[in-house]
């Protein structure tokens, strides 16, 4: 965004691109205002209209391609392209969509049944209550905090029905037969569910956080409100949380059960179920820190953050388990140890890093980092009413080695649960390499943010702490 001064310190809501969204191709404003201030025409019809339409036709398409290289190509990219490349890119993708079926009574009861499921418990759980941080128009989200409960009871239950299941002669792994044809329903079921939310947006939002960019593609894409909700319950907590990021954990114990009844107990795959259990039951402990991340405080309820929760998490993210149930690698003990105690480290240095940030705005630095009194900087920042606030920029722990030093054990975690289907295939490593990016890329589109909001103080804080991520390096 081009503008400076008191205009260039108001927070103002970003695309995934880390650009402001304001201004696009029609040159109407997100909140009614005018201007070019993001360059011409092409310009704003290449990052407002095409980008995010070449985005929603290719993704679907590719969550399903990783799906069909792991379980029709041997989980080799080489042959899944080879093939692809044989019928034509075009023709090739129709015959992958033609090995599934959208809307069979199987994915419809397992999505709707899961979905429904999670919704009561979203609803009926009790929870202390939890608030986001204040937005540039001064809305504060409120939430209950049943994260972690709702986590634990979808965890037993799903035990409860894997065993009841198998008394009766049948397997909750029915979901890894049927995964393609779950996930192409999936694929259409948020298309639709997007729609919605953006009808939901113009006609009747739920806060001040809402907008139309004038662009309808724009709006669907990136959504039109920050914090929807229906009959009370937040979109976003459902789909990131409660569908996705539940699901996410519930498939790859269901891929390890799956390993489990075709060849017996194979460390490599519960090695790194274990690892991402670990790391997904960390999120649902600290989910109210969650309602303060970028994800929630900047990302609108569009197709970018709830396709993205509820298609590309559970097909994308799980991609390593769904490769090791068709290539059983045996560690061997000493090795499988040696992964675990690593990824578990990384898991506890991230935690801390975040555990540390929100401790020190939480007691307003009156607490120990490393056992002694933090340093801090008291950033001041303005709201769109003028209004004036105060935050904490920690300058101590992990947060004075780098500025987001906490991405650095993110990315190892993803390395240690990936690194036990070792390297024969690129495969199972697409997460890890799309996470290495995804988290650099953050890097920047935070300091983006941070220093339109804190201006100066922002300024202060990287000359204390000069680097991105990792000390020395970048
Ligand atoms: P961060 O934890 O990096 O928080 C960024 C925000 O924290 C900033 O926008 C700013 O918000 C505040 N902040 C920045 N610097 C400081 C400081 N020195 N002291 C205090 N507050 C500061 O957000 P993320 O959403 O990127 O990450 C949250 C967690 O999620 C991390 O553990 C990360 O590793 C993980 N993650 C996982 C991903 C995955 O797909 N697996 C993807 C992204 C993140 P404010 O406006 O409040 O000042």
């Amino acid at each position: 965004m081009a503008s400076k001064g008191k205009e260039g310190a108001r927070q103002r809501p970003m695309s995934s691109n880390g650009k402001s969204p304001k201004k696009v191709a029609n040159g109407k404003s997100l909140h009614g205002e005018t201007g070019n201030e993001n360059g011409g025409f092409l310009y704003n019809f290449f990052n407002y209209t095409l980008s995010p339409l070449l985005l929603m036709a290719i993704m679907p398409n590719f969550v399903m391609l990783i799906w069909y290289t792991a379980v029709h190509c041997d989980g080799s990219y080489v042959l899944m392209i080879q093939r692809l490349i044989e019928n034509g890119p075009v023709a090739g993708m129709a015959k992958v969509w033609s090995l599934v079926n959208i809307g069979t009574p199987l994915s419809l009861y397992v999505i709707g049944g899961f979905a429904l499921f999670t919704l009561i418990l979203q609803v009926i759980v009790p929870g202390p209550r939890a608030e986001g941080p204040i937005t540039p128009k001064g809305h504060i989200p409120v939430y209950k905090d049943n994260g972690f409960s709702c986590y634990v009871i979808s965890i037993v239950a799903f035990a409860a029905l894997t065993y009841y299941l198998k008394q009766h002669g049948m397997s909750t792994t029915v979901v890894y037969d049927h995964f393609g044809d779950i996930l192409a329903t999936l694929n259409v079921g948020s298309f639709i569910f997007c729609i919605f939310l953006y009808l939901k947006g113009r006609i009747a939002p739920s806060s001040v956080e809402h907008g139309s960019s004038g662009n309808p593609i724009f709006d669907y894409y990136w959504g039109t409100e920050l914090y929807p909700r229906i009959l009370g319950v937040d979109i976003k907590v459902f789909t990131n949380c409660r569908f996705g990021l539940t699901v996410w954990a519930l498939l790859v114990v269901t891929f390890a059960v799956k390993s489990y009844e075709m060849y017996g107990f194979v460390d490599s795959i519960w090695v790194s179920t274990v690892l991402q259990m670990a790391y997904l039951t960390k999120f649902f402990w600290w989910e109210s820190g969650y309602m303060r991340t970028i994800d929630i405080m900047v990302d609108r309820a569009g197709f970018y953050i709830c396709w993205g929760c509820l298609v590309y998490v559970p097909s994308f993210y799980t991609a390593v388990s769904l490769f090791l149930v068709n290539h059983p690698v045996r560690l061997g003990t000493i090795l499988s140890l040696v992964i675990l105690g690593a990824g578990l480290c990384s898991i506890t240095i991230n935690y801390i890093a975040d555990w540390q940030k929100q401790i020190v705005r939480s007691t307003d630095g009156n607490c120990l980092i490393w056992g002694k009194k933090p340093e801090v900087i008291r950033a001041k920042y303005e709201l769109e009413n003028g209004e004036t606030k105060q935050s904490l920029l920690l300058v101590s722990g992990w947060w004075g080695v780098a500025r987001h030093f906490h991405y650095v054990p993110e990315l190892a975690l993803t390395f240690f649960w990936t690194v036990p289907a070792l390297f024969t295939h690129i495969m199972p490593f697409s997460y890890f390499i799309f996470l290495s990016i995804l988290l650099t890329h953050r890097t920047f589109r935070d300091d983006q943010k941070c220093s339109k909001k804190y201006t100066t103080y922002w300024k202060e804080y990287c000359s204390k702490v000069p680097y991105k991520m990792v000390p020395g390096i970048f």
